[in-house]
């Protein structure tokens, strides 16, 4: 999996951060992440990206050498007087289970999107998890895009749930975690949640199950993709945000929303949540090569192959 030539740019919008993890299997401090940049990481390796955020005057150079090695513009991030955002966070031997030890918001409390000129055409958008006010404010000032994804978390809806309706309004799909939408929608069945979801407006529900998968959920199809089996994850952070990466990259790489490129979507996001979550921070992302992606797709279907009556 390559870039292909026809492949649309993607505009991501997110946090970009410094990350201190721990996890039963090591540790790191102020290390690369943000949900923006996990996402455009894993949508790199399909279509050309655009991001948009805020980081502060102590963000690490060789980060940003890092990002415009892979294809993703910089025109958008801003990068202002002060300290970038820091979230730091624990994992227990459930790896499914996270505790957030602190978030410092520093400059990300300011952060305003302004899409440059430049990408207001944008074709493909992801949302990444932000104030679904600056989400509505980002949906504002792009022209006409073709696809619109965008991620949530409890703490918006919890405290901005009207703006969160809003948002769903306005996208065509919609990712969300389980606790999510359980959560969002007040019932313990994903089934349930994912048809609520879609009647709120977003026509495509793709709820991830952490180590156990994800779901697809459109109005005609429910498609199950498996969990890939890893013998050791280090670090889960990210695992999202690659997932929506290679997701909404692949669409942006093909240009066909058919419910069957939807499934070979799920796909891509399960494979770049897979790699992603084998390293800390964006190490697995950083060495991850096209062939790497292309022979864990294949393994997906074998996982999930069975023969027909
Ligand atoms: P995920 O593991 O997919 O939930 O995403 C983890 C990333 O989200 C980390 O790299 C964090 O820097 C970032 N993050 C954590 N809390 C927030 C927040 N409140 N707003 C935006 N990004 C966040």
């Amino acid at each position: 999996m390559t870039q292909s030539t026809q492949a649309k740019p993607v505009l991501i919008v997110g946090s970009v951060a410094l990350d201190t993890v721990k996890t039963p299997f090591g540790e790191v401090r102020d290390a690369l992440g943000g949900a923006a940049v996990y996402s455009s990481v894993a949508a790199s390796f399909f279509a050309p990206v655009q991001l948009v955020g805020i980081v502060g005057t102590d963000f690490p150079e060789k980060h940003l050498r890092f990002l415009s090695s892979r294809n993703i513009d910089l025109a958008g991030l801003q990068r202002v007087k002060g300290k970038t955002f820091r979230w730091a966070g624990e994992y227990e031997y459930d790896i499914n289970k996270r505790r957030t030890l602190s978030t410092e918001l520093n400059v990300f409390e300011r952060f305003r999107p302004h899409i440059p000129e430049a990408y207001r055409d944008a074709k493909y958008v992801f949302l990444a998890n932000i104030d679904p006010e600056l989400q509505l404010e980002v949906l504002a000032q792009v022209k006409n895009p073709v696809l619109v994804m965008c991620d949530t978390m409890n703490f918006w809806i919890e405290g901005k749930r009207d703006a969160l309706i809003e948002v769903l309004k306005k996208v065509d799909i919609v990712l969300l975690n389980d606790e999510e939408a359980r959560q969002l929608c007040n019932t313990p069945s994903l089934v349930k949640a994912s048809r609520d979801i879609r009647a709120f407006g977003p026509s495509v529900v793709v709820i991830k199950k952490g180590e156990h998968g994800a779901i697809m959920v459109t109005d005609k199809a429910h498609f199950s993709a498996p969990s890939y089996p890893l013998e050791e994850v280090a670090d889960p952070t990210g695992a999202g945000d690659a997932f929506a990466g290679g997701f909404i990259g692949y669409i942006a790489a093909t240009g066909n929303t058919s419910e069957t490129n939807l499934r070979k979507a799920t796909i891509y996001g399960s494979t770049l949540a897979s790699f992603c979550v084998e390293d800390f921070s964006l190490g697995r992302l950083a060495t991850l090569s096209p062939e790497e992606i292309v022979a864990r797709y294949c393994e997906f279907r074998q996982i999930a192959f069975f023969e027909p009556l």
